[in-house]
């Protein structure tokens, strides 16, 4: 059975490139029928926070990555790690190394100068020590693999040297621990980011040591940013949960990710789960670099904003006016469905369709002069004092009624309905494009129409 896993170390948020793994590893387990298995690699204790911890579970329960075993602490596996630590003492595949931070410096600069790689250079191998940092006893040879989605690697062991293993305070390294699990856990793939490349050799040598099956090891193309430089902060958010609170939706943000380094056959775009799930393939990960791309990203939210259910996206709007200390509409999900169609992130709405959210609307000065000051500007009065008259005495007030009176009324007048629909959508909204303006004044309601009117006839001038 395929068993991947997803090994974070708990020292930030959950990021990108994080999320990244997570889920072409998910993918992986899910189209296989296989087992995803979540690992928090803890024991650099300093470095490791519970809140960290929290981050990466919170980013991968929003992104809707499931595991199937885990989370698996290594903090608290360590009788584990020592049990095979002392297997290699007592192998001949490990010793320990006395030697201090300064002879180590003396060594690296001694090597440099006689221009040799600057590894330890093994002084310590027999000197039987019985503490200090444990060291690998690394063979003489090379080291070769053949990565999943790239070509042969092959290292040369003596450059590798001998690290280590387990710091001299009992704590394992990450090289040997998440060796370790990997083999015990029963890892069929490791799929990880192509910065993980120089760990792979080590860890080859450690399964080696300890007559482990290795797994089949992939390592991720990079991710850069549409500048090719790596992903980082000047390019926007690197931890996913902060898409979260601009609001993307997770459904665009796990759509998106997938394509960071795959891709169909006929480069699909747009994928739900089950289908994701289903056309993932290890063969179509690319080696080059994938490129993190916002202004697709936000089509692609936009995309799933305008197919999402209303009601789901006003609970989520709901979450970010709390958050803001806002408070929610109740014709919250009415007002969505007139947005849905042409936003790219939830918060949008509240930008365009500020002036459902507060009682009070600003008209700018500029939309004064072009729509309610024209050269006609008693034409402007008497229409808007027309249009108020008309739209207080409906009895039913909605889109259709209110079409229907504006219409009526131009009949009447001998004029176009744009004619009316331009000034009253300056003053009910302060703006010069809205969504139909019959479905905003009925949302707005009777009450706050005449009332907008009214405020508005004050600013023809
Ligand atoms: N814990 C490592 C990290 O967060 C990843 C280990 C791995 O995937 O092998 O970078």
């Amino acid at each position: 059975m395929t068993t991947v896993r997803f090994a974070p170390s708990p020292t930030g948020y959950l990021h990108v490139g994080g999320a990244r793994t997570a889920l072409f590893n998910w993918l992986y387990a899910r189209n296989t029928g296989g087992k995803f298995i979540l690992r928090i690699e803890d024991t650099d204790v300093k470095r490791s926070t519970q809140a960290a911890t929290q981050a990466i579970l919170d980013g991968l329960m929003w992104l809707g990555i499931d595991w199937d075993e885990g989370p698996y602490f290594q903090s608290e596996r360590l009788p584990i790690y020592q049990e095979y630590a002392q297997k290699l003492i007592d192998e001949d595949n490990a010793y320990y190394c006395t030697c201090s931070v300064d002879e180590l410096d003396e060594q690296k600069k001694q090597a440099i100068s006689i221009g040799r790689a600057a590894g330890y250079d093994r002084r310590c191998r027999d000197k039987g020590a019985k503490q200090g940092v444990l060291r690998l006893k690394a063979p003489i040879g090379n080291t070769v693999f053949h990565d999943l989605f790239r070509d042969r690697f092959e290292f040369d062991n003596s450059l590798i040297g001998d690290f280590v293993l387990v710091r001299s305070d009992g704590m394992p390294t990450y090289n040997f621990t998440c060796a370790v699990d990997d083999a015990l856990m029963g890892m069929t793939h490791v799929i990880r980011g192509d910065d993980h490349i120089p760990n792979t050799p080590k860890q080859l040598l450690i399964l080696a040591a300890l007559v482990f099956n290795p797994p089949r090891f992939g390592h991720l193309p990079l991710i850069l940013g549409t500048d090719k430089s790596p992903l980082s902060k000047r390019h926007g958010a690197v931890s996913v949960m902060a898409y979260q609170e601009q609001g993307f939706l997770p459904e665009a943000m796990v759509n998106y990710l997938a394509l960071l380094g795959w891709s169909t056959t006929d480069s699909q775009q747009l994928f739900s789960k089950e289908e994701m799930i289903k056309k993932f393939s290890l063969k179509r990960i690319t080696k080059n670099p994938a490129v993190f791309d916002m202004e697709k990203l936000q089509w692609m939210n936009g995309v799933y904003i305008k197919q999402a259910n209303p009601e789901k996206l006003a609970n989520l709007c709901r979450e970010f006016t709390s958050q803001k200390g806002k408070i929610g509409d109740i014709q919250l999900e009415e007002i969505i469905k007139l947005y849905q169609g042409r936003i790219k992130v939830l918060p949008e709405i509240y930008q365009l369709g500020d002036f459902f959210f507060s009682p009070e609307i600003h008209i700018p000065e500029k939309i004064c002069q072009e729509v309610l000051s024209m050269s006609g500007v008693e034409e402007v009065r008497e229409i808007l004092t027309e249009t108020k008259k008309v739209l207080s005495a409906l009895e039913i007030f909605n889109p259709d009624t209110i079409e229907q009176a504006i219409r009526t009324m131009a009949e009447r007048l001998g004029i176009k309905a744009a004619d009316i629909i331009h000034p009253l959508r300056a003053v009910l909204t302060g703006k010069k494009v809205s969504p139909g303006i019959f479905e905003v004044a009925a949302l707005l309601g009777q009450e706050m129409v005449v009332q907008r009117i009214e405020g508005g006839l004050c600013m023809v001038r």
